[in-house]
């Protein structure tokens, strides 16, 4: 089954670490929604798998749409697509837009998961990032997402920034568990050059924390979610039992998928493709780059996200879809990683332990073909 993403690239105001796609210019709000009906219409014939399994609408913010607005997205997937058996439909929210108004709006639409960008529940470390929200915003949106019955929350939370480790990083993550969510993704902070934070690492005025630092506070978080219950199912993904994000899951497992909207990506068992990401460009034509997976393509990429997940890669189900030499050359290559206990080896089944999840990018390189 497939799954369709919806791209709403618009933000009140830009936060310091981000690189998403996003623009401030909201006044191209309505036609960027025009112009990603049109998008959907012109190419739902981009996927061969008809029968949809998740919607999410990520961003930019898309809480910045009004949940009719998310409806009319969902009833028009409905009527290209086979929705009868969709499973999750997500969608990111900021803090700050969780009125009682909009968490009622939203209960009452087809919405069934909220994915809340909280980042940290330290008003310094939030004001530092430049989120547009403090703490208590974030405690009182969860609180009446719960009080109209919204009963799959997800937060997000960052770790690895520097001057906010410590105390600060544990009481977020104290008050994390306590909300009582049943999703947590806590991603380590990634600096890059063409962000503000970016600018601000070359003139010398943050630092990026040290290596011995990340190691800490990414065990911090193993630690304190998975002592609250919390399976760490993904390198940077916890769920309560029944909980796993569908939608992402069905990314790491090959699905197909429509991306719609500017910067949006699709895939379609054969080919990756991703949209023109300047607004402005956007409303006026669409345009994509492509790229189309060979063999070896699929293979690396099937290694690559399976060992960010607990359930690592399967050398029997590569075997048959690739060929028993390509799973006796990856079998092979992952024997000195066992020895070493960077990878544990189960039946047919090779993972990453989860507290070497941090250090998975470096061993899955090494598989590489
Ligand atoms: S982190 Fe989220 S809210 Fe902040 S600029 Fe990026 S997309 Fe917008």
């Amino acid at each position: 089954m497939g799954a369709l993403y919806f791209h709403i690239p618009f933000c009140k105001r830009l936060c310091g670490y981000c690189d998403f796609v996003h623009s401030v210019k909201s006044r191209f709000m309505p036609q960027t929604v025009v112009a990603m009906h049109e998008e959907l219409d012109r190419e739902s014939g981009f996927l061969r798998d008809r029968k949809i399994r998740t919607i999410y609408f990520g961003g930019g913010t898309p809480s910045l749409l009004h949940p009719s607005e998310i409806e009319c997205f969902i009833s028009h997937s409905s009527e290209l697509f086979d929705c009868s058996e969709v499973e999750e439909i997500t969608v990111e929210v900021n803090p700050d837009d969780i009125t009682e108004q909009y968490a009622e709006a939203l209960k009452n639409s087809s919405v069934n998961r909220v994915s809340m960008g909280v980042q940290s529940f330290d008003d310094k470390c939030l004001q530092f990032m430049g989120r547009r929200h403090s703490a208590n915003d974030a405690l009182r949106a969860i609180e009446r997402l719960r009080g109209v019955g919204i009963e799959n929350i997800s937060i997000d939370i960052i770790f690895g920034v520097s001057g906010f480790g410590g105390q600060s990083l544990e009481r977020t993550l104290q008050q994390a568990v306590e909300t009582g969510v049943e999703h947590i993704s806590a991603y380590h902070l990634t600096i890059e050059p063409q962000t503000r934070f970016g600018r601000m690492l070359q003139r010398g005025e943050i630092e990026q924390v040290s290596e011995s630092v990340s190691e800490q506070e990414f065990d911090a978080v193993h630690q304190v979610f998975t002592a609250a219950g919390y399976e760490h199912y993904e390198v940077s993904n916890f769920a309560k039992e029944g909980y796993r994000s569908r939608h992402n899951s069905s990314y790491w497992t090959g699905a197909e998928y429509l991306g719609v909207g500017p910067g949006a990506h699709s895939y379609n068992g054969t080919v990756r493709r991703w949209c023109e990401q300047d607004v402005e460009q956007y409303v006026e034509r669409v345009e994509y780059g492509s790229e189309t997976l060979t063999a070896l393509d699929a293979l690396n990429e099937y290694v690559m996200v399976s060992l960010r997940r607990v359930e690592g890669i399967d050398l029997q189900y590569i075997a048959q879809r690739w060929g028993d030499s390509w799973a006796e050359r990856i079998a092979s290559r992952a024997e000195r990683f066992v020895a070493c206990g960077w990878l544990c080896r189960s039946g047919s089944r090779v993972a990453v332990p989860v507290d070497k999840f941090l250090i998975s990018d470096s061993v899955i390189a090494e598989l590489f073909e």
